[in-house]
């Protein structure tokens, strides 16, 4: 049987959003478990732009997705949240003092009140349609995500997409690749002006290939080891990019995965919650970040703090029902020195 992990706040997802739950949450004396499906910390930051900075953090004027995570973990420590990473929430269920949640990998935590902050629910890579993809995805020739810009130094890389990432990554990783090649099926990005200026001025000196318009056809390799990516036009002109990875950047399929069976109000795959606590259609349940809506939302990371702070405040009575609570600044409390 499976080990139960008694907690009171179980917290869906380890972005930056969840990852504040924790510190909110700690301050007013509650222990928190913290789920992700994901292998690390930080969720989009993380995932998606570990190395871009984020401009508008309060207190930071610049701060890369990964430093942010760094800095929120640090934060969250004197709290000693138990991470369960690299497993999905599947089930979510009352008890009579609360839920029980089970993970994909058979972990069970039972909590007296449950904070989802799963971001855009179970995302995962939009994937191109091609033969024999999933022995190159195995073998890490084909990537979705760039974690570390060094893992591509004296590489030869294909990157796909015409969107913000693909211009990006390709103005990044061209100062440490061998070649860089962008494929796009039309002739135009859709990038910031500053960026498609610096991609038209690195065309110009042959430092990156545009391949316009193209549109990917085939993977040459054997094995999962990549030597060249074919490309075709619409009129089916062909030719073959040598490459040793392939970064297709074709944006996000986002699914709320079983969240959507868990009887929680939901707007246009989001779930609707009461601005002022962050309180959902079922009591104790409570959502934050971008998962969260309400009229006027902000999908920004300052919000999702914000939500962190007001969700720990009407949880606190759900978890000490006989204390009461007085509000208090950080200033005031102090944390605990665990982690210093
Ligand atoms: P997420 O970061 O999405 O994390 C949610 C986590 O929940 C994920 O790790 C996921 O695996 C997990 N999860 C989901 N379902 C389950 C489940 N059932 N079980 C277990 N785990 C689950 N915002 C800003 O404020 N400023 C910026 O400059 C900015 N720049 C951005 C640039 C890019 C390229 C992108 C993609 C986003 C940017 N954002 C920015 C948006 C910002 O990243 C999000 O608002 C933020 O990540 C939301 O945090 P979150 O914690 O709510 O969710």
């Amino acid at each position: 049987m499976s080990e139960v992990i008694t907690t009171d706040v179980a917290i869906i997802g380890a972005g930056p959003v969840g990852l504040f739950a924790v510190f909110e949450a700690g301050m007013l004396g509650m222990k928190a478990v913290v789920i992700d499906a994901l292998d690390a910390l930080g969720g989009q930051c993380t995932a998606l732009y570990p190395e871009k900075p984020i401009y508008d953090i309060p207190g930071h004027p610049a701060i890369d997705g990964q430093g942010l995570i760094g800095q929120l973990e640090i934060q969250a420590a004197p709290f000693a949240p138990y991470y369960l990473l690299d497993q999905q929430v599947t089930h979510l269920g009352t008890q009579e003092a609360g839920f029980r949640l089970r993970t994909s990998k058979g972990a069970v935590v039972e909590a007296r009140a449950v904070i989802v902050a799963a971001g855009c629910g179970a995302f995962g890579p939009n994937r191109p349609p091609l033969d024999g993809l999933e022995a190159y995805e195995e073998a890490k020739t084909v990537q979705y995500l760039v974690r570390r810009r060094e893992d591509y130094r004296d590489k030869k890389i294909v990157i796909a997409g015409g969107g913000d990432s693909a211009v990006d990554w390709a103005l990044s990783l061209v100062e440490v690749a061998e070649s860089v090649s962008l494929v796009h099926r039309r002739p135009k990005f859709r990038a910031a002006p500053e960026s498609l200026r610096k991609l038209d001025d690195l065309a110009k000196a042959g430092a990156v290939d545009l391949v316009v318009p193209y549109q990917l056809d085939g993977l040459e390799g054997d094995g999962g080891i990549l030597n060249g990516v074919r490309v075709a036009t619409l009129d089916g002109q062909k030719r073959v990019i040598p490459a040793d990875v392939l970064l297709p950047f074709y944006g996000l399929a986002m699914t709320l995965g079983p969240i959507a069976d868990w009887g929680l109000g939901l707007d246009h795959n989001h779930i609707a919650v009461e601005q002022r606590n962050s309180a959902t259609s079922v009591p104790g349940i409570f959502a934050i970040g971008d998962i969260a809506t309400y009229p006027g939302k902000l999908k920004l990371i300052l919000s999702g703090f914000a939500e962190a702070a007001a969700a720990a405040h009407a949880i606190h009575p759900l978890v000490f029902p006989d204390k009461v609570l007085h509000f208090e600044y950080s200033t005031t409390r102090g944390v605990p020195t665990a982690a210093q």
